[in-house]
């Protein structure tokens, strides 16, 4: 089989207007960049919510493996496939970061016959939404250490700043540095460092505003360190908002482009799923429910981390309401939560995956729980045997799930039409059950965090770890009890170990740390040691990425 390039470079690709024409949306409304990707306008976008919404698909996963899941393939794969089988289904997707691109993972728009397209500029710069979050965090880095320099009021305590500057690479050098030398001409000593600017909240707010006006509130709402009297201290006060909001207007727009086979997929925003919520922008879910009979969008890690955010956070504080989620799984990653070696996956070993099934019925038994429907995404490899298929299908007949194998990979969005046709016989259906979320807004914080470790995660006791307990009361006491938390922990197990695999019960799950992300609106509650700034593997993936005689790109997977 070609390689992910190839393949893409290979597609005959449609003008973007005539994708978006067949989304009505008129030609005015679509801002070109090049021939092949737009934003759409957002006033043309508000308009339109006088409209009947579509049906909304959240795709997730069980926990991820080095074997590799396939979330963001499957849920192109499964527009492409709604599509063929003439329902008009609109895709959401995060943006990519340069950081994961060039470091372990490679690109993230799609693979084999399952991809968005262009995809060496969807996964490089694309239209510059990543530069505009970044510049614009790094704009109120800079305006808070000159409000210091300069002792302007309200006077900050110098040692209390926690708004760290970001850029889009993984980069483990500037992860903790001394700022500010050189004597008083060059600032003031402090510590300081980057994260990647998929972990500002910055990315965090223009996914989860509503307009530009709520984003410019809720930058303002940032909580940037303390004044000497230990209150806590908003961007507001150094009248930043403004010019962050300018920096981000174009890029708080969503980019429209197609997928191999034609089909428009809404890509923006590309939040951590970890510090963050992990999914793609707001504005783009709303105008893919909008503009199409179906929205598809996808949420980061597994479904413990992801499609709890995606409910609890994104759901909540936009009143959406899912009507189907996918279950990405693969046989591969369950033989290796099933105690197999990532060498010695290419061996069928049907008990193994009855072990490992473990995993995705914790899954399913947790998604049950928000009141939506799962239905089970086989994303078939290559090495998978009829056997270990059969197996896995009978397994998810046996609690009650539904179950379609898909080959979208090899065989393009045909390869998902079972998987389409049992969603498709969901969504038109009456609900079973209604969703639901798994906290009200007004249960206290710490009450929150033990709620989801003990529901999702199944922590038999939840540990706060230092001062988290005195701090989650101090949010409460400045009124911001009523928000969502944001847990950060390890993507690879459900408990705070990472080689926990399978599905633990019982465990003790510490809470080190907590945080107010007011702007974003959400307590992000840290567990563990969670990597904010990331560090390249020992040969990243930027060391096969060249240009070739015809000044094309080569080597991006
Ligand atoms: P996720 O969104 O869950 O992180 P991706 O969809 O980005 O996963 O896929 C991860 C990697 O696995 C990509 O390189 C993709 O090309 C590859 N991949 C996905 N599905 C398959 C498959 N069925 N066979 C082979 N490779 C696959
Ligand atoms: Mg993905």
């Amino acid at each position: 089989m070609l390689s992910d390039i190839e393949i893409a470079r290979a597609a005959t690709l449609k003008p973007i207007t005539e994708i978006a024409g067949r989304l009505n949306i008129p030609d005015e409304s679509v801002l070109s960049y090049g021939h092949t990707i737009a934003k759409l306008d957002g006033e043309y976008l508000n308009s339109l919510s006088s409209k009947p919404r579509g049906k909304l698909v959240l795709v997730s996963a069980i926990t991820p493996t080095p074997a590799g899941e396939g979330k963001t393939t499957t849920t192109v794969g499964l527009g492409d496939a709604f599509n063929r089988i003439g329902k008009k289904a609109v895709i959401c997707l995060r943006e990519p970061s340069l950081g994961p691109c060039f470091g372990v993972k490679g690109g993230a728009a799609g693979g084999g016959y399952a991809q968005v397209v262009p995809m060496e500029r969807i996964n490089l710069h694309f239209t510059g939404d990543f530069h505009a979050i970044t510049s614009a965090h790094d704009l109120l880095a800079a305006m808070i250490d000159n409000h210091v320099h300069w002792g302007n009021e309200p006077v900050m305590d110098r040692n209390s700043i926690t708004f760290r500057r970001v850029i889009d690479m993984n980069d483990r050098m500037l992860r903790n540095m001394v700022i500010g030398l050189g004597g008083k001409a060059n600032g003031y000593p402090r510590e300081g460092g980057f994260d990647i600017s998929v972990a500002s909240e910055v990315m965090a707010i223009l996914c989860l505003a509503s307009d530009l006006k709520d984003l410019r509130s809720r930058l303002e709402r940032i909580i940037i360190g303390e004044d000497n009297d230990h209150n806590p201290v908003a961007a507001a006060k150094i009248k930043a908002a403004g010019a962050m909001t300018a920096l981000l207007k174009d890029a708080l727009q969503p980019n429209l482009v197609q997928t191999l086979e034609g089909n428009p997929a809404l890509i923006h925003g590309g939040p951590f799923a970890n510090i963050a919520h992990g999914c793609n922008s707001l504005i783009a879910t709303k105008a893919a429910l909008y503009l199409g009979d179906i929205a598809i969008t996808e949420a980061g890690f597994g479904a413990d981390l992801g499609a709890e955010k995606f409910f609890d956070i994104k759901c909540r504080q936009a009143n959406l309401e899912p009507d189907a989620v996918v279950l990405v799984a693969t046989i591969r990653a369950l033989k290796m939560h099933g105690g197999v070696a990532l060498a010695d996956l290419k061996n069928e070993n049907i008990a193994a995956l009855e072990t490992g099934f473990a995993n995705l019925a914790r899954h399913a038994e947790n998604l049950a729980k928000f009141g939506v429907k799962t239905v089970v995404a086989i994303n078939r490899f290559h090495s998978d045997t009829e056997a270990e298929l059969d197996k896995l299908q009978d397994l998810c007949a046996s609690i009650g799930l539904d179950s379609a194998v898909c080959t979208h990979f090899t065989d393009g969005g045909a390869g998902a039409e079972d998987l389409a046709r049992k969603l498709s016989a969901i969504l038109d259906a009456p609900k079973e059950d209604s969703f639901r979320l798994l906290y009200p807004d007004e249960m206290p914080l710490w009450k929150k965090i033990e709620t989801i470790a003990k529901e999702i995660y199944r922590a038999g006791e939840v540990v706060p770890q230092g001062a988290v307990l005195k701090k989650l009361k101090s949010f409460e006491e400045q009124g911001f009890g009523d928000l969502p938390v944001c847990i950060a922990k390890t993507q690879s197990s459900f408990s705070a170990d990472p080689k926990a695999k399978n599905a633990p019960t019982g465990h003790i799950f510490p809470i080190r740390e907590v945080r107010l992300n007011a702007g974003a609106g959400f307590i992000v509650a840290i567990s563990g040691n969670i990597m904010t700034m990331p560090g390249l593997p020992r040969h990243p993936a930027a060391e096969n990425i060249d240009i070739n005689e015809d000044n094309e790109i080569i080597g991006l997977a």
